[in-house]
């Protein structure tokens, strides 16, 4: 039997929202076309994850993900979303997380003793995770108010600019290394996180953001869903630099699973075996530790490898890494037992 799964980053809150509230609870409980509901978390022992609420900009994903197939990319950052266009979305995705939680599809997780009791008795659990703070105010009124409403986790940006900071495009090849941090507000915003115990996400930061909350932060640094720069060298990655910040603040790193973060072209196209995530995991795990490596798919988000592209395809993985050599205690570690550390390090017991 593999550990089930618990995975740093999916998108289906938005996928939902896409389609309509009106369907959400239905497709999600008995089968949707996509990578992450029910039956298909059953079939792949997907324990659950950080479920993130995002704010789309108004490009055409599609487009986006084509020009990505080219040698070379630079994607300009999107406008900037203003906080009364953002808070009716997160307010939407969020209702519709809380709908699944009544419908009995899965419970949302405050504290890692709730996490750790929904994994061991095969609930799946979610984290509140908010990608890119467009809805949090000046005044960090909406921060507190969501955290008590079960906001654990957040990023100060996506890949687009905020009043916290400046995110890091999609570009390749190129370093992260790209562009000013975060601003005051946002030093402010790692603050008051801290004090609350929601844990900030480093994935779609530029350098200068990362090195600004690692300045900053009293937690473990964590990128729930961000490779490897030197296997692949896209922005959005990590250099073996900053992975050395992550491992001595004792944090970790999700693997993502999106082909673009993944193959050593940067190309955001699906033929990407799974010996090259598996590159990706053993570099991860040489930089950082064997207590510092876990998932974090993008799945619902992003283009993934064609022998995942659902989290029923996921015992597929657990075999090559099995087969790749990591014993029963990493493989604890690295499909849940990780998440469940940083966790509990960060939010505190
Ligand atoms: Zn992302």
């Amino acid at each position: 039997m593999h550990p089930v799964i618990f995975d740093g980053h999916n998108d289906v809150l938005l996928k939902l929202y896409n389609a309509g509230r009106a369907t959400a609870s239905e497709s999600f409980l008995k089968g949707r076309e996509g990578a992450i509901d029910v039956p298909s978390a059953k079939a792949g022992g997907f324990g659950g994850g950080f479920f993130a609420i995002f704010v789309p900009s108004p490009t055409d994903l599609d487009s986006k993900f084509e020009e990505m197939t080219k040698d070379v990319y630079d994607l300009p950052l999107p406008d900037p979303i203003h906080w009364e266009d953002a808070f009716p979305v997160v307010m939407s995705q969020a209702a519709i997380l809380f709908e699944l939680e009544e419908q009995g599809a899965l419970t949302i997780c405050r504290t890692a003793a709730e996490l750790r009791s929904c994994l061991a008795e095969g609930r799946m659990a979610a984290v509140l995770h908010i990608e890119g703070a467009e809805a949090i105010d000046p005044d960090l009124n909406t921060l507190d108010v969501l955290y008590q409403a079960g906001l654990r986790s957040i990023g100060p940006v996506w890949s687009r600019e905020t009043i916290f900071g400046h995110g890091v495009p999609f570009r390749y090849p190129s370093t992260p290394d790209i562009g000013a941090g975060l601003k005051d507000q946002g030093l402010r915003l790692v603050k008051r996180c801290n004090e609350l115990g929601i844990m900030i996400d480093l994935s779609h930061l530029n350098e200068a953001g990362f090195w600004d909350v690692a300045r900053h932060s009293t937690k473990p640094l964590v990128a729930t869903h961000s490779n490897v720069h030197e296997i692949c060298p896209h922005a959005r990655n990590l250099t073996d630099k900053q992975l050395a910040a992550i491992a001595e603040s004792d944090g970790m790193v999700g693997l993502n699973f999106a082909v673009a973060f993944l193959r050593a072209d940067g190309k955001m196209l699906s033929d990407v075996p799974l010996e090259q995530m598996i590159r990706h995991l053993d570099h991860l795990i040489e930089k950082l530790g064997e207590d510092r490596v876990g998932f974090g798919s993008d799945y619902d988000g992003a283009v993934v490898p064609e022998l995942l592209n659902s989290c029923a395809g996921l015992p597929k993985l657990r075999a090559a890494m099995r087969q790749h050599g990591y014993d029963d205690a990493l493989m604890t570690k690295l499909c849940h037992g990780n998440w469940l550390r940083v966790l509990e390090k960060t939010w505190g017991a």
